[in-house]
């Protein structure tokens, strides 16, 4: 018919009328599609009956219709269509609608008497809500995304795009309009495409398709993950070229068992950071980072050669670095150091008043830069005379017992390599949680760890290979331009500055008579040195050139240049080694091992002093969070301290019995924790603290029977989440304690969906 083939016409009203008629289904879905998008209703198929399923009804009326009509009968019916819910629950689902209203717009078509056509037998536009676009546009199957703008999207979301920035992508190519909930959903679903399901196998499944990989999974005596270590190739090649300086950091919230992560740095020959290893663990316990550390000396022999171990004022860390690198110093970061003065002499824990506490401050300040020891006694003096007697007790029990871990003059003498802070690692670590989504799974945290590994990896390379193809343009007349030649563009920087400084020693003294040896006075004191050794902070911690030496060496018509007062770490040509080394066995050697290790379950006996510390450390934590509370709280929190101490002191032994609503407050596990130091008996004879701890361990060699610790909660809103803002009992936390919530079914494990929906079938026997 005419009729039915001018509506193929686009620029013709898309409109319908009882009696057309259609030739072939397709003409009919086109022509409602277009009818959809220029009147704006969104039409649905319901009630039909197709050719097939009417022949076994009225076979003869369908005999011999043409099978392009596919249907005996379609109806169409508007979105808005259909009953209106009638509700007969109890009314607790209060956020519940519905878009079924009633309307009765639609369209039916019927296959024709002459069984050639689908006719239009009743058409309606007449609507009962509102026809608009953005109605139209908002309706689900117009914001649905065709497979290759879907794609597109979950690309997008793979690589952790801002899902704001994609919708406004999608709203500028398709105009369409996209929920950022659809997105979520989108990504929802890739996650459980991924199938992070059994994440301990899929992780050591890609750990083990790295090449030379050493990874060691730790358990507990419940066969629970307690750790993961890990190293590759390039990490141990680069830890192996320089071990001098190591730089060790914890950073938390990075997988969803919260366990926190370790990175160990070095810097290389260039003054690039590098990262050495990594481990994650559950525990921060002396035990747990001890077996981390031991790892880490099995597998990297040149841990002997490490200089200093720079970490945080973190009590554990620096225990258990002090012990396993004994012939390293351990020095405390600058930034940290400070941060704890600042934190811990306040006003209220040390009670001072406002002014005392600025004082006591900037005298500690003055100790922390002290340039020498002479100065730092003298400013230990004045602190000691400035009355303030809390201050000097907590300064003279924490700090100064371990001064040449923090002051300036102390750490000085250690080959720090000019480092006094570890911003290095914290810069990595800010850059680790730019990459890793906070809470995530252990195989997409590895994931997103390595994507970013060979991000910094590739841009090290970048500069380390210009570098060392680059010639550094040095003046001619600069008197150290042959260094330029032989060390790296780093080191050469600070022969550079050293030998422009004008502050060079103006006379030296002979101290012997072969005139090998000199002395010279500096703002340090009366120093030594020589024509190859200087006893200066510069020369110790960088073993460079210092402007001493150079100094001394020009006067004695020496050549400023000599090989021999560079450290190998700082030459290109051990740059160029360490570098191609690490770029050809990452290829060659391809090893993995794995090995599951139970920590030890066995208590030791520990000697006095551990103890002492052990207790110290559980002893701190109660003190402040005793102090975190309200004064009413707080005083019931120390009568229970002095009970305790008062029965300890008489000899008894008293346990601690919990109410019922402290234990399921969060802090339980940590006043548990206490019980650790009341069933220790007295004082014990033998200290055998040293013994190697790998002999004990037994080895397994399955992943199998290993399982992962519980998933740690979030923790928002630390202080007052149980309250509103004014200060009252959130509703929630009532609505709680007062009834329990039904779970939704989809929510509910699989074994359970699977036993109510057997009860459905079977008697409730099981
Ligand atoms: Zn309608
Ligand atoms: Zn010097």
């Amino acid at each position: 018919m005419e009729e039915a083939s001018s509506s193929d016409a686009p620029a013709a009203d898309p409109f319908f009328c009882v009696g057309e008629k259609f030739s072939s289904f397709c003409d009919l879905e086109k022509k409602i599609k277009n009818f959809e998008g220029v009147h704006l209703v969104q039409l649905t198929r319901r009630d039909s009956r197709t050719l097939e399923a009417a022949a076994k009804r009225v076979p003869n009326r369908v005999i011999g219709a043409h099978a392009e009509l596919k249907y005996y009968e379609v109806q169409y019916c508007c979105h808005f269509g259909g009953h209106v819910y009638k509700k007969n629950g109890s009314g607790n689902r209060i956020h519940q609608s519905t878009v079924k209203q009633g309307c009765q717009a639609g369209l039916k078509a019927v296959l024709s008497k002459d069984k050639k056509y689908l006719e239009v037998t009743h058409f309606s536009n007449e609507h009962n809500h509102i026809v608009s676009k953005a109605v139209y546009d908002h309706l689900p199957r117009q914001r649905r995304l065709a497979t290759e703008e879907s794609n597109k999207v979950k690309s997008l979301l793979h690589v952790q795009a801002n899902k704001k920035l994609i919708q406004q992508h999608i709203a500028k190519t398709t105009g369409k309009v996209v929920t950022l909930k659809d997105l979520s959903n989108v990504r929802a679903q890739m996650e459980i495409k991924s199938g992070d399901h059994n994440e301990l196998e899929i992780l050591v499944k890609e750990l083990s398709e790295i090449e030379g990989a050493t990874v060691k999974l730790f358990h507990d005596e419940k066969s629970e993950l307690s750790g993961i270590f890990f190293q590759d190739n390039v990490m141990k090649c680069a830890f192996k070229g320089y071990p001098e300086v190591l730089m060790v950091d914890a950073t938390y919230k990075l997988n969803k068992f919260r366990m926190p992560l370790y990175v160990l740095l070095v810097i290389d020959g260039n003054g690039l950071s590098e990262i050495v290893a990594i481990f994650l663990t559950t525990l921060e316990t002396e035990d747990a980072i001890t077996k981390m550390v031991c790892s880490f000396k099995t597998y990297n022999s040149s841990w002997i050669n490490t200089r200093v171990v720079m970490s945080d004022k973190d009590f554990v860390e620096r225990t258990v670095f002090q012990r396993e690198f004994p012939s390293s110093s351990l020095i405390i970061c600058l930034f940290h150091t400070l941060r704890t003065f600042r934190r811990e002499v306040t006003c209220e824990k040390l009670n001072l008043r406002s002014g005392e506490r600025d004082h006591a401050l900037e005298l500690i300040e003055k100790l922390v830069y002290a340039k020498s020891e002479e100065e730092y006694d003298q400013n230990h003096e004045l602190l000691i005379d400035c009355g303030l007697r809390n201050v000097i007790d907590y300064y003279n029990a924490n700090w100064h017992p371990i001064r040449e871990q923090w002051v300036e003059c102390f750490k000085g003498s250690n080959l720090t390599l000019g480092e006094t802070t570890n911003n290095r690692l914290e810069s990595i670590n800010a850059k680790i949680k730019s990459v890793c989504t906070r809470y995530a799974t252990l195989p997409t945290f590895f994931r997103h760890f390595f994507a970013l590994l060979s991000c910094l990896r590739n841009e090290r390379n970048h500069i380390t290979v210009m570098d060392l193809v680059k010639r550094k343009i040095v003046c001619e007349s600069s008197p150290v331009k042959q260094y330029a030649e032989f060390v790296t563009p780093y080191a050469f920087r600070y022969i550079q500055q050293q030998s422009s400084t004008e502050y060079g020693p103006d006379e030296f003294f002979v101290e012997t008579e072969d005139s090998s040896l000199f002395s010279f006075m500096s703002s340090e004191g009366r120093l030594l040195l020589s024509a190859r050794h200087c006893c200066c902070k510069f020369w110790s911690s960088m073993n460079l050139p210092c402007r001493h030496i150079l100094s001394l060496r020009k006067k004695l018509g020496l050549p400023l240049f000599s090989e021999e007062i560079v450290a190998e770490r700082w030459k290109r040509s051990y740059l160029q080694h360490v570098y191609d080394v690490k770029s050809t066995e990452a290829e060659s050697e391809n090893s993995l091992q794995i090995v599951a290790i139970a920590t030890e379950t066995v208590a030791r006996t520990l000697s006095q002093h551990e103890k002492y510390r052990k207790a110290l450390t559980v002893s701190q934590k109660l003190a402040s969070l005793a102090s975190e509370v309200g004064m009413s709280e707080f005083s019931e929190r120390l009568k229970v301290m002095m009970d305790l101490e008062e029965a300890w002191l008489q000899g008894k032994k008293p346990e601690i019995i919990f109410s019922h609503t402290t234990i399921e407050s969060e802090d339980s596990p940590d006043v548990c924790s206490t019980e650790v130091v009341v069933p220790s008996c007295g004082p014990s004879v033998q200290e055998d603290s040293h013994q190697p701890l790998e002999h004990n361990e037994p080895v397994l060699h399955s992943t199998e029977n290993i399982k992962l610790p519980p998933i740690l909660k979030k923790r928002g809103r630390p202080k007052g989440h149980e309250k509103t803002v004014i200060g009252l009992p959130s509703k929630r936390l009532k609505r709680k304690t007062g009834g329990v919530s039904p779970l939704p079914f989809l929510k509910k494990h699989p074994v359970e969906r699977e036993k109510i929906i057997l009860s459905w079938l079977v008697e409730a026997e099981m």
